[in-house]
């Protein structure tokens, strides 16, 4: 058999991703997958059908909710669950088949199995042992929970048990008020259900900005998501068709007990790292369970490398597919970089929120002197028009510099909006940059241009 130049364990967008650079830098490369199609948790049960499941169910919304005001009188708009199940697979199968296209453009082989690592250069799948001078391990990350709420992935699920369930729930608790914990919530909210979201926290999605926060938990209200915050979970149980969940309240530590068809545990996902055979190497982890590397990726092994959800870092597709090319250029003997500071990170919910580089709350934490351009979509023609004013792109700079250090934005297509600013932030750009440049009209993205001149002198439409 054949020595690999690279052997890259997880099929996932860092893994894909990372076998594809290798091989367009001519290295001889092979994919392990365990799972029968390629694309890991993102195209089989996480990214791509949690959008398609957002991407129809808004549909719905906006036929319910808007349609009349346009002057579209349609039937009243019913859900066909396992037709939309169809369409979800349809969308997985055709993304997935994608990746198979391309690595047998790239002519990378697909290993299938299992694989661990038996030893410096030798990757194990099926009793089968194969070499490579270099290893990368991309195996991702799987749900968490917490203890006492045992996931049986049909009356307690995680997100990929929710992905998929025989029927639309009439209720659903939701544990975390995190980002998979309001992406699943809304799709069930949209389609009927009554869901109520437990969070331990008094705020939902640790980390972000405040102000967007607070912002969005007020939208998220008047879809009919319900909140009970500052909940700590202690427990769930269940019986043959219903589940309950057991919680106290942080400020008076009272318990109280919410029964469901359905308990999405949200709680955040953990390094998978078990059956790689990490324990005999001397491939260390950190106390969280992430693989420790260096700066090149590479682990407290030579020639082995990690990267993705495994590492340390956001649990992010494209934080992964990054480091997938930056790592393929280190074993090529180039210089692969990733820019930690410019990773944007969106949540796919109607409105969506996205965001990079510094909240204002950490701005003032590390003692920036800085700015903040605020702008609302009330002020754009564009969302107003199309019923999604509801909103804000917020800029913040530095006093000084105007250098653009972060920006944050809800409101319409701000996954997509959010991508002008990282690329101001690659260049270095300052907000007088983004407000000097025309931006066409009527869009979205004007909304940008005019918290970039809030940083200044003023927004025209405010
Ligand atoms: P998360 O860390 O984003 O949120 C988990 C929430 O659960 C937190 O708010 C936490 O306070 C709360 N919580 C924890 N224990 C609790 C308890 N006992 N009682 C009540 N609340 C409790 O985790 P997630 O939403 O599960 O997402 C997991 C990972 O997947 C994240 O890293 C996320 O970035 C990633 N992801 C990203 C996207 C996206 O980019 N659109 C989509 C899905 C998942």
């Amino acid at each position: 058999m054949s020595k690999y130049d690279v052997i890259v364990i997880g099929g996932g967008p860092g893994g894909y991703v990372a076998s594809i650079r290798c091989a367009q830098l001519g290295l001889k490369t092979a994919c392990v997958e365990g799972r029968d199609t390629l694309g890991g948790t993102c195209l089989n049960v996480g990214c791509i059908p949690s959008k398609a499941l957002l991407h129809a169910s808004h549909q719905l919304h906006e036929a319910e909710h808007n349609f009349e005001k346009m002057g579209l009188i349609a039937k009243t708009p019913s859900v066909d669950w396992a037709k939309m199940q169809n369409y979800k697979s349809e969308t997985i199968e055709a993304n997935t088949k994608g990746i198979e296209f391309l690595f047998k453009k790239n002519k990378i082989e697909h290993l299938k199995g299992w694989a661990s690592i038996s030893g410096e250069g030798k990757v194990q799948i099926n009793e089968k042992t194969f070499e490579a001078n270099n290893i990368v391990i991309a195996s991702g990350s799987e749900p968490s929970t917490i203890p006492n709420v045992k996931i049986d992935e049909k009356i307690i699920v995680s997100s990929t048990g929710a992905l998929s369930l025989p029927k639309i729930p009439k209720t659903m608790t939701v544990i975390g008020a995190g980002v998979i914990g309001l992406e699943l919530g809304s799709v069930y909210a949209r389609l009927g259900t009554k869901v109520t979201i437990l969070e331990y926290l008094n705020h939902i999605t640790p980390g972000m900005d405040t102000e967007v926060q607070k912002t969005f938990q007020r939208i998220l209200k008047k879809q009919d998501i319900s909140f009970i915050m500052g909940a700590a979970v202690q427990s769930a149980t269940k019986s043959k068709s219903k589940g309950k969940v057991q919680y106290k309240l942080n400020k008076d530590d009272s318990a109280h007990e919410i029964e469901s068809d359905v308990i999405l545990v949200a709680t955040g996902r953990k390094p998978n790292t078990h059956g790689l055979g990490l324990e005999a190497l001397d491939i260390k982890l950190n106390d969280r369970g992430h693989i420790i590397t260096n700066a090149s990726w590479e682990t407290t092994l030579p020639n082995i490398y990690a990267i993705g959800d495994v590492i340390e870092g956001p649990m992010l597709a494209h934080k992964a597919e990054d480091e997938g090319m930056a790592v393929a250029e280190q074993i090529a003997g180039k210089s692969g970089h990733v820019n930690y500071q410019v990773i944007p990170s969106v949540i796919y919910t109607a409105p969506e929120v996205a965001s990079v580089g510094l909240t204002e709350e950490q701005a003032k934490e590390n003692n920036r002197s800085i700015k903040v351009g605020k702008f609302m979509f009330m002020g754009n023609g564009r969302a107003k028009a199309n019923f999604a004013a509801d909103g804000f792109v917020k800029i913040i700079a530095d006093k000084d510099t105007d250098r653009i250090l972060g920006a944050h934005i809800i409101g319409p297509a701000a996954g997509d909006l959010i991508h002008e600013l990282c690329v101001a932030m690659e260049f270095g750009a300052s907000a007088e940059d983004l407000a000097l440049t025309c931006h066409a009209h009527p869009t979205y993205s004007e909304a940008i241009r005019e918290a970039a001149l809030a940083c200044g002198t003023g927004a025209i439409h405010a």
